[in-house]
């Protein structure tokens, strides 16, 4: 799933699907398509379910328009989709933590610690999370093919690392199996396969199809970034899936070492979840026909009235909180009884 996916097709009637792509590419053959449209909703595909537009008309040209309420119901991946307040995370950080301007998305990434909204910076694990967003990633959908995955997160991010910059620079991210030394990356993204301390200090692994790529984090980096606290990282096997990406640094005997490291937990699904969010975003992958996005929420720093899951499938964003006491299966059926 791209982030700005421009082959997403509208489907005009049963008979006419085309792509954004195709109207951008020849306006005037555009507006002899919407004018013969006018009047009616085409539908737009980027879920699987589809959602409803229309053709508006304004000094004499026309155009494909969102309908009232419902831009959010696109894919975080379509043109069309704006977010909407209770699923948009930048509105919990401040303009010197994340701005968006000239085709640029910039992020200020710092360890210090956070207090509360609006964030003066993104965390590690913040920003590794934002990055998730982008790649569209927080975003279940029933019936979504191919299934999300490390690869998905890849292929996105790489596509749109040319516009991302942290901390002014360039965003080249590497993705295992292990880096080329002849190339040049800032950082590096995997599911962490095995994680031990020796004495020469942490020792990780990272999925990378069979292949041995071993990468160095001194204790100090490790200590700085308040990792620590997930002491379940150091079971065998490991109870649950992380992520962690670091900026890359290749020593001159060639070790691959990592600073800055971020980690965020995911689902099977590859959706983030944290330890009081992990099971309603379970759930809500398993019931069936479920549309919903997590937003961003950066387990440590997170503020409680924040929701664990938006429904997307509703007429409003549904936000479900991971309240205890609950079960939270009356809790989906009550808010998303269809
Ligand atoms: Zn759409």
């Amino acid at each position: 799933m791209l982030y700005t996916n421009h082959e997403v097709r509208i489907r005009f009637s049963d008979e006419v699907s085309l792509t954004r792509a195709w109207l951008d590419d020849d306006p005037v053959r555009a507006q002899r398509v919407l004018a013969n449209y006018h009047g009616t909703h085409p539908v737009c595909t980027c879920v699987p379910r589809g959602v409803q537009m229309h053709i508006v008309r304004r000094g004499g040209a026309f155009y494909l328009a969102t309908m009232p309420g419902r831009a959010h119901h696109h894919a975080l991946s379509c043109p069309y989709h704006i977010p909407h307040p209770s699923t948009d995370a930048s509105l919990h950080y401040a303009d010197a933590a994340l701005s968006r301007a000239s085709g640029l998305v910039r992020l200020s990434v710092y360890p210090d610690p956070l207090k509360h909204p609006p964030f003066p910076h993104f965390s590690f694990s913040a920003a590794l999370e934002y990055l998730w967003q982008l790649a569209g990633l927080n975003i279940f959908m029933p019936d979504m093919t191919p299934r999300p995955g490390l690869s998905v997160a890849a292929h996105t991010l790489q596509s749109i690392s040319d516009r991302i910059r942290i901390n002014d620079r360039h965003f080249i991210p590497h993705f295992p199996p292990a880096p080329r030394a002849d190339r040049r990356f800032t950082h590096v993204i995997g599911v962490i396969r095995s994680l031990s301390l020796t004495r020469y200090g942490y020792r990780v692994a990272l999925a990378g199809d069979g292949e041995k790529c071993t990468y160095w984090i001194n204790e100090a980096t490790w200590r700085r970034c308040q990792l620590f606290s997930v002491p379940t990282l150091f079971a065998d096997p490991l109870p649950a899936r992380y992520v962690i990406m670091a900026r890359l640094w290749r020593s001159p005997k060639g070790f691959w070492n990592l600073f800055d490291p971020g980690l965020l937990e995911v689902n099977p699904q590859m959706l983030p979840v944290t330890e009081h969010t992990r099971s309603l975003v379970n759930e809500l992958t398993q019931a069936k026909r479920k549309f919903f996005v997590v937003p961003q929420l950066d387990s440590s720093h997170h503020p409680a009235t924040l929701p664990a899951a938006v429904l997307l499938d509703t007429d409003q964003p549904a936000p479900l909180y991971a309240r205890v006491g609950l079960p939270a299966v009356s809790r989906v059926r009550a808010v998303a009884s269809d």
